[in-house]
């Protein structure tokens, strides 16, 4: 698949003071792509009347910016942190958390200052004695801009040298070929993000399909990386069981020796169903909350979950299969 290119940039004033804003300004400069150079560091609301219009080409939407807050939140059950290169995705899976997290602005923003935030990360790693994870594809899938900011392969090799710290990162692209020759020491533990062949195709625009994804998995293996798929979300459909089964013996004809595997199960908010009816009208995604367990969080927000038995039989199945398939493989979680 084509790596990201943006249909306009926006800079914050300060991106230019470091070496990578001024190197990326060089660049879109020369490209032709409109170049904006913002007086503060909030970015227009784009097409505030048009709100599909708005998601579209904020899409398409780079702002090259730096990074001001250094707390790390929490990221269980994936990792004990998170922290972001990047936020914002130029994919358009249809159920992807982003909906509502970066509802208004689902622009992307790449952060410049990527050894101030390496430093904060080795900070927190000081202040446990053991082992501390973190992840840095919460708030996006980061391999779609690594071909203008190299930042993750930076990070990979940052972790390289921690004897104490791991990072994890998950994508649904193919771009991975600037990152087999990096020294990660196995400290970094690379996910595929795969689901059945039917999903992909119907609910996840402008990512790589499911072979190009095991084609990439298999240079990350040869790579030696440590090696997992997530296989999120896992969505109820006639014909489920047989299509996720089809899903995990392709993977397994891969032959990975050692693999983790995480299953989430699909689940949405009120707000999720909102902004996804608007955005894609047309979705086959069925969102009809009164064939869902309400799940209460804190502040009353609710989440649509499967039935307890759906989420068992979902549980047993993934079980099942991946133990008969992947003898050693670990499954991290299931949720
Ligand atoms: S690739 Fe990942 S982060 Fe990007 S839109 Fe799809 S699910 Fe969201």
């Amino acid at each position: 698949m084509k790596p990201f290119s943006p249909q306009q940039v926006f800079f914050e004033p300060d991106a230019f003071e470091y070496p990578l804003g001024k190197k990326l300004s060089k660049y879109f400069l020369s490209t032709g792509v409109p170049v904006i150079k913002l007086k503060n560091n909030r970015v227009p609301t784009l097409h505030k009347d048009d709100p599909q219009r708005r998601f579209l080409e904020g899409k398409k939407t780079l702002v090259i910016g730096v990074k001001q807050s250094f707390r790390f939140e929490s990221c269980r059950p994936s990792a004990d942190y998170q922290f972001p290169l990047v936020t914002g995705c130029p994919g358009l899976c249809q159920y992807c958390y982003l909906q509502t997290r970066m509802a208004e602005s689902p622009y992307i923003r790449m952060y410049v200052n990527i050894d101030a935030i390496l430093d904060s990360v080795a900070k927190q790693i000081e202040k446990k004695p053991d082992l501390t994870t973190f992840e840095i594809s919460s708030t996006s899938d980061p391999l779609y801009t690594e071909h203008l900011s190299g930042a993750v392969a930076k990070t990979i090799e940052f972790f390289g040298n921690q004897p104490q710290g791991r990072l994890r990162l998950v994508t649904k692209t193919d771009l991975v070929d600037s990152l087999l020759d990096l020294n990660h020491n196995q400290h970094t533990r690379f996910r595929f993000s795969l689901n059945t062949k039917n999903l992909i195709q119907k609910l996840e625009a402008n990512t790589a399909n499911l072979s190009k994804r095991l084609t990439a998995a298999s240079k990350i293996a040869k790579a030696n990386y440590p090696l997992g798929f997530i296989i999120a979300p896992v969505y109820l459909y006639p014909n489920w069981q047989d299509e996720y089964l089809a899903l995990l013996e392709e993977v397994q004809k891969q032959n990975f020796t050692s693999l983790s595997f995480e299953i989430i199960s699909h689940r949405f908010t009120n707000k999720a169903r909102e902004v996804i009816l608007e955005r894609f009208p047309h979705t086959i995604l069925d969102l009809d909350t009164d064939k869902r367990q309400p799940k209460y969080g804190p502040y009353g927000h609710i989440k649509h979950m499967y039935s307890k038995d759906e989420l068992k039989e979902i549980r047993d199945f993934f079980n099942t299969h991946i133990n008969r398939l992947f003898p050693e493989a670990i499954i991290e979680y299931s949720i």
